[in-house]
């Protein structure tokens, strides 16, 4: 129940429809992808601008009133999840995109704006936001950052904090932060930016940034391939790795992953029945178009029998198709049956021996389940599915996984990795939290939770 004092100054001092208690709108805002958690926030605001998300902030901080930031609620790990009679901040309103400025390569976003809708604003300049994977046309700009989002495209450009120049952010105490404004260069001490990338709007709510453009790459060519497993996918990278090309996505899907989308989005198989047999894993991977002769390049993948199969678009309708069998994987996974899912990375040189011993976890008895993997296999990220069984309930399902859970978070420890690669902590991993932050760590992180938000008001229980 939000207190009344609170309500009456919300009518007072803010328009008529900056505020919603519709149940639709509660349910469909108080919950994000992660679908595991029943909403329940108390009200959902819509700010049309900084001052009044400042406003919002001030007031309830004021009155003991907890806020949860929102964006396109694409999150896979329950952090804009509203459980607890939270008032929800949306920034659907807040979707401006400003000029672009083809001499510094930016442009100023509100964090409300659609991820995709970037890329279309800036492609007539010849520029992009290199953010991109399947969840681009629903997830925004300040959901991205609040992430630090990864993607098909790391491999080449890296990490959404490389490409946020300057951020703007509301405290919780309802100051306007502007950090780093349009600056390339500024060696003036902490960099306060950063702290407000990758906290899941725990520490501030990002209300604008100025975006770093790059130029739209030239001519791509995108390949598919068919290889024994996991441990050849490797040993392909490096090959690619040490080639001419520049490498745009290296991407991986087990079998059983490319089987799945391809029943469930009625596609046509990549490759003839025969190029099944001994494939255990696919890799996509898109490079930028180089002086090197394809063909010869790709018959010299077959003679060093690094590849069972392949196939190069030919067009760019081909390319789309082969992009869809990738990142159609975790909608269709999720479409067949109920889905426990992990993402972890380890450095990529641990990467066999990791695969290996994970392989040899699932297979177990006493786990048993189908281990589904993909992900962005160039960056030692993998997205782990384990499908549920249809003779088990969700609730036996979900807790025998939370056992195998831990078996494998201490694996990824034992190989120097994270057990959130890119989707974050939110509600979901923060029991595993421990395994890849030392105590030491916590602490400071806390200390700098404190600094921003003494009460603890915002985005509560998410990560800490
Ligand atoms: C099919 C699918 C594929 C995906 N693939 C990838 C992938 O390849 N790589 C990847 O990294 N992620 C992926 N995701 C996860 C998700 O799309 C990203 O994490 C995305 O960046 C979330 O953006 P959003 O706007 O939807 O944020 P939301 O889900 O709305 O919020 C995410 C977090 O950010 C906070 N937040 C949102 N807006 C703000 C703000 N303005 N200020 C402060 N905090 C804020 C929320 O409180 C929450 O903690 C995928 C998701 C789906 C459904």
């Amino acid at each position: 129940m939000l207190p009344a004092s609170f309500l009456q100054r919300l009518k007072q001092e803010f328009p008529v429809d900056f505020s919603s208690v519709d149940a639709a709108d509660l349910e469909e805002y108080g919950r994000d992808w992660t679908k595991l958690y029943l909403p329940k926030p108390a009200m959902i605001c819509f700010p049309r601008d900084t001052k009044e998300v400042a406003r919002l902030a001030r007031l309830c901080s004021e009155s003991g009133v907890s806020l949860v930031p929102s964006g396109g609620r694409t999150g896979l790990a329950g952090g804009a999840v509203a459980t607890n009679g939270e008032v929800v901040i949306s920034l659907v309103k807040m979707k401006h995109l400003g000029e672009v400025d083809t001499l510094s390569n930016t442009v100023r976003a509100q964090a409300g704006a659609v991820t995709e809708a970037v890329h279309h604003h800036c492609e007539k300049y010849g520029l992009t936001w290199p953010i991109d994977f399947a969840s681009k046309g629903s997830s925004t700009v300040g959901g991205n950052i609040a992430t630090n989002a990864g993607g098909v495209k790391v491999i080449r450009y890296g990490l959404t904090r490389n490409w946020v120049l300057g951020l703007q952010v509301v405290t919780m105490a309802g100051e306007v932060l502007e950090l780093n404004g349009a600056l390339e260069k500024n060696n003036t001490g902490l960099d306060l930016r950063q702290l407000f990338i990758g906290t899941e709007g725990t520490l501030g709510i990002i209300t604008e940034a100025t975006l770093k453009l790059a130029p739209v790459p030239g001519d791509l060519d995108v390949f598919f391939f068919a290889v024994k497993d996991l441990d050849a996918a490797v040993d392909l990278f490096h090959a690619v790795r040490r080639s001419s090309f520049s490498v745009m996505a290296f991407e991986c899907l087990t079998k059983n992953c490319l089987e799945t989308v391809v029943a469930q989005r009625a596609l046509p198989h990549p490759f003839a029945q025969s190029a099944g047999e001994g494939v255990g894993a696919y890799v996509l991977l898109e490079v930028e178009r180089s002086g090197e002769d394809l063909s010869t390049w790709l018959a010299g993948l077959f003679e060093k029998d690094l590849v069972l199969d392949g196939v190069l678009a030919q067009s760019k309708r081909q390319a789309t198709d082969l992009w869809s069998l990738r990142e159609g994987t975790p909608e269709s996974l999720m479409q067949k049956n109920f889905v426990h899912k992990n993402d972890v990375s380890v450095p990529i040189s641990n990467l066999k021996p990791f695969v290996h011993e994970l392989i040899e976890l699932y297979k177990h008895p006493r786990h048993g389940f189908e281990l589904y993997l993909f992900g962005h296999l160039g960056d030692g990220n993998l997205h782990l599915n384990t499908m549920k069984p249809d003779n088990l309930d969700k609730v036996e399902f979900t807790k025998r996984c939370k056992v195998t859970d831990e078996e494998l978070f201490a694996l990824v420890q034992k190989y120097a990795g994270s057990v959130s690669a890119e989707h974050g902590i939110g509600l979901l991993k923060k029991e595993a939290l421990h395994y890849s932050r030392t105590p030491q760590e916590m602490v400071l992180l806390k200390g700098v939770k404190m600094l921003l938000d003494p009460k603890g008001l915002l985005n509560p229980g998410k990560i800490f």
